[in-house]
């Protein structure tokens, strides 16, 4: 009688979901590199406490609606230190967040959404290539928001960067000047900024984003757009009377 042979994997990580055509190219050490990075980061106990799989957050997630997305598996992977499947993350699903906080009904207290935000800013300040991707077509708002301290205006759409948002996206953008015609909120009327921030503000949010990692984290994901906006950064505190 044949006997059958019974495949035997082993994994480095012995709580790992194995994802044998995933990432292979990355070294196991590097994936941990990351991880440790994450869980290293000061909000990380308060985000995230262990996970009852119980899936109240996956009901409450709009994105999950949307997309092929859960936050119970990113919890999951996180709370059983899943290193394999969190670099699979990291690169794959954190982007599809929308950041609205809704998973925080969580009965253990996690914040799914708030662990998404550390996963996102490691995979930046790691320059991994996800994140560079996601990133490209809010170059203009990073900018506009950086230069300027205060938010986007509708003239900032990018249909190509955001074919999930519908065909409609593309008639609005190239009839702007129609569209804030025809609807009368104020604050539709202006393509510049949404409203006025004192130099007093924009001088103190430089200095935070000048002095803290902001920088870096822009600099791995879009150099170009780095150089831009140091360069308005540093006029700005030298003309203030700051000494860089
Ligand atoms: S993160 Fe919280 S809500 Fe989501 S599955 Fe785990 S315990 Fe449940
Ligand atoms: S923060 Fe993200 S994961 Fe949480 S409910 Fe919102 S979209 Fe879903």
């Amino acid at each position: 009688m044949a006997t059958a042979t019974i495949p035997i994997t082993f994994s480095k990580n012995p709580g790992a979901t194995l994802a044998p055509d995933s990432y292979t190219d990355v070294d196991y050490s590097e994936k941990l590199r990351l991880w440790e990075e994450v869980k290293a980061d000061i909000r990380f106990p308060d985000y995230m406490r262990g996970c009852y799989e119980c899936g109240i957050c996956v009901a409450a997630c709009p994105s999950a609606r949307f997309y092929d997305f859960s936050p119970r598996k990113i919890a999951q992977a996180a709370a059983r230190e899943d290193v394999e499947l969190i670099y699979e993350q990291m690169n794959d699903d954190v982007w599809q967040c929308s950041q609205c906080f809704s998973c925080d009904r969580c009965p253990r207290q996690n914040s799914p959404g708030g662990l998404i935000t550390i996963l996102r800013e490691v995979a930046v300040k790691n320059g991994l290539a996800s994140s560079r991707e996601a990133l490209e077509g809010y170059g203009r708002v990073v900018y506009k928001i950086m230069t300027t301290g205060t938010q986007v205006s509708p003239d900032m759409l990018q249909p190509d960067a955001f074919p999930d948002w519908g065909p409609d996206v593309r008639d609005v953008s190239e009839n702007l000047d129609l569209w804030r015609r025809a609807v009368p909120p104020e604050t539709l009327h202006t393509t510049s900024t949404s409203w006025e921030v004192s130099q007093e503000t924009l001088i103190e949010l430089y200095l935070i984003w000048y002095y803290s990692d902001v920088m870096d984290m822009i600099e791995e994901v879009d150099e170009g757009l780095h150089m831009i906006i140091l360069d308005v950064m540093e006029e700005a505190l030298e003309d203030a009377g700051y000494e860089l």
